[in-house]
């Protein structure tokens, strides 16, 4: 092997874990975007978030209030009834 075969080889295995690097945090970034936080609408027009807290609106669902994500954790709003 020729010094410059050996420098290409050592840039290839550098690359290679980059790109193995790049790839876990693309993952990642995709768990997180499929990530969904489902809010249960109590009696008193209470929203409890999937993820512990509580919202409430002067007026309609949050579909009605153009709300497509948790303002808490991010992830993409799910609504549901209380008990379901
Ligand atoms: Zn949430």
């Amino acid at each position: 092997m020729t010094r410059d075969e050996m420098a290409t080889a050592c840039e290839d295995v550098a690359v290679g874990a980059v790109v193995e690097d790049v790839n876990v945090h693309l993952f990642a970034a995709a768990d997180e975007l499929r990530k969904t936080c489902a809010w249960a609408v109590d009696d008193d027009g209470i929203y409890h978030t999937g993820c512990g807290h509580a919202w409430f609106f002067d007026t309609g669902t949050p579909a009605e209030n153009q709300q497509q994500f948790c303002g808490y954790c991010g992830g993409a709003l799910e609504t549901k009834q209380e008990g379901q």
